[in-house]
């Protein structure tokens, strides 16, 4: 198992500044997941970190022991990437132990090492098979397995789901986090599905331009987000964004319409102030029982509907925005209905339009 530090990494390629002072600590054990949109370096902080690209300035340390010079296969690492090219001519078993035969383990520990990866993967009926006799899922699981068979100290996993399909990406999904669990190794894994990120990560680096935006676990940066990026990132559907204006206690948009602030909220705010409210759609609830504090009407007329089974989605104006709102099942039928709603301002959140940092 392995701590790492980065500290002031730099990396070019050419004039692209792809890595622009990444700082980051990774705690022995702990499942970090590099996210943010295609471009924004993720791929590059991990090969740097595998010792697969050179850095251009800063250091990376696994354990305090600096990695400068350290070629990748003496930094005992495991990685797992998006195209797990399996050797076609070996059978599972062969392409499991494949790395311990060339480090020259001893036969019995190969197949106890090659048994209990199967096991814990569920691929122990195929060790038999050859590559193209398995299906994309348990091809992944061969190469996932090709990875757990050495006792490496960090485990680094590079988009590795983005070649199947979305249900079998669920299950792998659930299988990886398991897999953590159990093994309980350092682990880095990149990927730009937030959805992937929420559900993996102990601690999320949001990277944006070669920079870390944010980072912190799932919860924290979905709830407190820092800034407008994070806080569009994470969440599907999209947090809503509505331009609007602090006046005497409120937010007032551009139609006219109004949200009274909070007392709290309203008293840190200046008069006259322009403000980005960032509301997600599950932030809107059906008006009807008692309202908590900070939950605040607003009336609308609902211009689409889209169910998805257990809950639904209306689209409305407010200000200059379209406006998600999820709501229960049954909760409007058609287009056209007047709906009242609760706005939870509490849970919402203000935004400098200049600066995109939350206020
Ligand atoms: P991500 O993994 O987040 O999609 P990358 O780390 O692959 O992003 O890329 C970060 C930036 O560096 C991008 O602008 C990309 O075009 C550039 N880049 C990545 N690899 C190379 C390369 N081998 N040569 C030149 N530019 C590269």
């Amino acid at each position: 198992m392995a701590r790492l530090t980065v500290q002031g990494l730099q990396k070019y390629y050419g004039k692209v500044h792809a890595l622009r002072g990444i700082d980051l600590d990774i705690n022995e054990g702990e499942f970090c997941v590099f996210v943010g949109p295609s471009g924004c370096g993720k791929s590059t902080l991990l090969r740097t970190i595998a010792g697969l690209e050179d850095i251009d300035g800063g250091s990376i340390a696994f354990d305090g022991e600096p990695m400068a010079g350290v070629p990748p296969r003496a930094r005992n690492i495991a990685m797992v990437f998006q195209n797990y090219a399996l050797y076609p001519y070996l059978n599972v078993f062969e392409n499991i132990a494949f790395g311990l035969r060339a480090r020259k383990f001893a036969e019995a520990e190969i197949r106890r090492r090659v048994d209990r990866a199967a096991a814990m993967l569920g691929i122990g009926p195929l060790l038999e098979r050859l590559p193209r006799e398995l299906s994309g899922g348990q091809r992944q699981r061969v190469a996932i397995g090709r990875a757990v068979v050495r006792d490496a100290r960090l485990f680094l996993f590079d988009e590795p789901l983005s070649n199947l399909d979305a249900q079998l990406r669920d299950g792998m999904r659930a299988e990886i986090k398991r897999l953590h669990q159990e093994i309980g190794k350092t682990t880095i894994y990149v990927t730009h599905d937030q959805i992937e990120a929420m559900t993996l990560a102990d601690r999320i680096v949001l990277l944006k331009d070669g920079v870390i935006e944010q980072q912190g676990a799932p919860l924290e940066l979905f709830e407190r987000p820092a800034t407008k990026f994070v806080a569009g990132f994470l969440g599907s559907p999209q947090m809503n964004f509505i331009s609007c204006r602090v006046e005497d206690g409120a937010l007032r948009f551009s139609d006219g319409r109004a949200l009274r602030l909070p007392p709290a909220k309203a008293a840190r705010l200046a008069n006259g102030r322009t403000l980005t409210l960032g509301i997600r759609p599950e932030h809107f609830s059906r008006a009807g029982g008692s309202a908590r504090s900070g939950q605040v009407p607003l009336r609308v007329t609902v211009e689409l509907v889209q169910p998805t089974g257990t809950r639904t989605y209306a689209t409305f104006q407010l200000g200059e925005a379209e406006v998600s709102a999820e709501l229960p099942a049954h909760t409007v039928e058609a287009p056209g209905t007047e709906l009242d709603l609760l706005a939870d301002l509490d849970r919402a959140i203000l935004i400098d339009p200049e600066s995109e940092r939350v206020v």
